[in-house]
């Protein structure tokens, strides 16, 4: 076992900051506020390979895993450019299309999820299921060779620029009883599909859109993998969401803490820096201590899937999940705090951050399901629902 990153991750590393950096939270935040898309950056970082690293070599990806994937996001989160597409495009839609679909889906889709051409969202969310995937009702039903889809989805992230959406439904003989979801893939202008986008308060280029689905009908090869073996499948794309959220999450408390202790060192009200008083020093540590506990585990979490281990990495991409969600919200809560009323303004670039800091607490899974997980699954504990 080696804590140090090879050196491949760690040239990875750098030229993904590298990348990020030249872009930067102003570019992030102005495309924004404006309506606009990170479209430059996405590109840019789709051929310079970044966005397909996890893919396989043979369908224009890089070869490697979630834990390169998350990397780069992780870096491009700390130059404040969280690109929230990369959890869902080349991380849940890529790998469950390379790990389950056919030699044709593979080729119609993955070198264009490698070098960003192509985007592809990701819908599970329904508004009457919520965290109980068991409740999905988005259904498809099989007319002659093709399929039929109707139902609903919210909170679809990066609809406006995907060119298809990965829709989690259920057959129809499989209406009742225990999930067993299929996988459809629905290209966005599919007949009989409609979106509306939702008003958020997210300071964040990637909006989130309610989905309708109104007798959708898909080819036979719109569904990927097999019909009976979908919880495998489904799983085998939300470990890797899990892990990349909290790159993302890891990401964005570094750029909070950042901005923290470049101003404190800096900023005298006394005779000394106030990071020089411990009630700001020790927060600012103690989120350093958590940020390392959550970055590690997350690594953790991104080797034992690339590894093949996918029980193991549930469960360590749950708890990372867990621990980057809690270090983002209150890094960023604490960088308000350490720049007083400087915190609260447009021009320091902090404020804007805390709806986006706090929502890996909630989505894609959240700080509750995980904790009812690990109890359930690490300790054994009964279910309340
Ligand atoms: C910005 C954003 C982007 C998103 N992007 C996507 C996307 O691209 N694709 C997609 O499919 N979804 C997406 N989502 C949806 C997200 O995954 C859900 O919001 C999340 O899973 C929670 O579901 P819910 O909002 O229905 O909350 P609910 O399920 O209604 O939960 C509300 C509260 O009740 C708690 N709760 C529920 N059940 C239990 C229980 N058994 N025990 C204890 N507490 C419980 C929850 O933890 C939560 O605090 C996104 C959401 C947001 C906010």
């Amino acid at each position: 076992m080696s804590f140090r990153e090879s050196e491949e991750r760690q040239a990875l590393r750098t030229a993904a900051a590298e990348l990020g950096r030249r872009y930067g939270y102003e570019y992030y935040v102005q495309q924004a506020r404006s309506g606009g898309h990170t479209t430059e950056l996405w590109q840019e970082a789709g051929k310079l390979g970044y966005l397909g690293v996890n893919l396989p070599e043979e369908y224009g990806g890089g070869g490697a895993g979630i834990g390169e994937l998350s990397t780069v996001l992780e870096e491009l989160g700390a130059a404040g450019c969280p690109l929230l597409m990369m959890v869902v495009s080349p991380a849940i839609c890529g790998t469950v299309i390379a790990r389950f679909g056919t030699d044709e889906q593979k080729q119609r889709w993955l070198p264009g999820l490698a070098d960003g051409s192509l985007t592809m969202a990701f819908a599970i969310t329904e508004p009457d299921a919520g965290s109980n995937a068991h409740k999905l009702t988005t259904t498809a039903r099989r007319d002659g060779d093709d399929w039929v889809l109707s139902g609903r989805k919210v909170f679809i992230s990066g609809i406006d620029v995907a060119d298809a959406v990965m829709v989690v439904g259920r057959t129809e003989d499989a209406r009742t009883g225990k999930l067993k979801p299929a996988l459809f893939v629905v290209p966005t202008e599919a007949p009989g599909f409609e979106w509306q986008g939702i008003d958020m308060e997210l300071v964040s280029p990637d909006r989130q859109f309610s989905l309708f689905f109104d007798e959708v009908r898909l080819p036979a090869d719109a569904l990927v993998g097999s019909e009976d073996a979908g919880l495998l499948q489904l799983f085998a794309g939300l470990n890797p969401e899990r892990i990349m959220a909290s790159a993302m999450a890891t990401g964005t408390a570094r750029h909070a803490l950042d901005k923290a202790v470049a101003y404190v060192k800096e900023r005298s009200v006394w005779s000394t820096p106030i990071g020089a008083h411990q009630g700001l020093s020790h927060p600012l540590a103690q989120i350093k201590i958590e940020l390392e506990l959550a970055r590690l585990m997350t690594q953790k979490a991104a080797f034992l899937y690339d590894s093949g281990d996918d029980t193991g990495a549930g469960e360590a991409a749950n708890m990372a999940k867990y621990a980057a969600a809690e270090v983002s919200t209150r890094a960023v809560d604490q960088a308000v705090q350490s720049l007083g009323g400087n915190g609260l303004t447009t021009e320091y670039g902090v404020a804007s951050m805390v709806a986006a800091a706090r929502l890996a607490r909630v989505a894609p899974v959240s700080r509750e399901m995980i904790l009812n997980f690990v109890a359930q699954n690490a300790l054994g504990l009964p279910k309340s629902y």
